[in-house]
């Protein structure tokens, strides 16, 4: 959403509290659907000459799925925002985004601190089962039988033995 930032132009160096919103789309990370929900920031905005500068925290609903059963998955995530909205925003510093006028889009801000704070794989469970590669039975809902007698000829485990025994020497 685009917030109104006059009060802290007007007046640089003076902090104001503030509390907005964002909205950001769906979208795709390293093939996972990503969703965030109820986006909402809370911090201080402090004019400075051109610029606004921009210290707050975001939280978020995130919706996608365990990486190891494909069900969907929600978390709570909270980052930290410090930003620079200028006139004219350094392209290369991933800091610094656009002031138009009396406004700052926070959607934009908000997102690239999430995205940031993404766990590297969601799961719906630290005990999660995952689904069985042999018979693509999800394993949290329902066991299936295929690990038994397969399990001595995984190449993972004969590898890990050859690497503790390396070790050992
Ligand atoms: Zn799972
Ligand atoms: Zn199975």
């Amino acid at each position: 959403m685009l917030l109104d930032v006059s009060r802290a132009c007007r007046d640089p160096g003076q902090s104001y509290p503030f509390k907005a919103e964002a909205d950001i789309e769906p979208m795709t990370v390293l093939d996972d659907p990503v969703r965030f929900t109820n986006v909402r920031l809370s911090g201080q905005m402090t004019g400075a000459g051109e610029a606004v500068r921009l210290s707050a925290t975001v939280e978020a609903d995130v919706e996608s799925r365990c990486a190891l059963c494909l069900e969907p998955v929600k978390q709570h995530l909270t980052a930290e925002i410090d930003a620079l909205f200028a006139r004219e925003p350094d392209p290369d510093d991933p800091d610094q985004f656009p002031l138009e006028g009396y406004r700052i889009e926070t959607n934009d801000v908000a997102r690239e601190a999430l995205l940031l704070e993404l766990p590297m794989r969601f799961l719906c469970s630290d005990s999660c089962k995952g689904i069985c590669p042999t018979c693509g039975t999800n394993r949290n809902i329902a066991p299936c039988t295929c690990q038994e007698g397969g399990e001595r000829q995984n190449p993972f485990s004969a590898l890990s033995k050859l690497l503790t025994e390396d070790e050992e020497v």
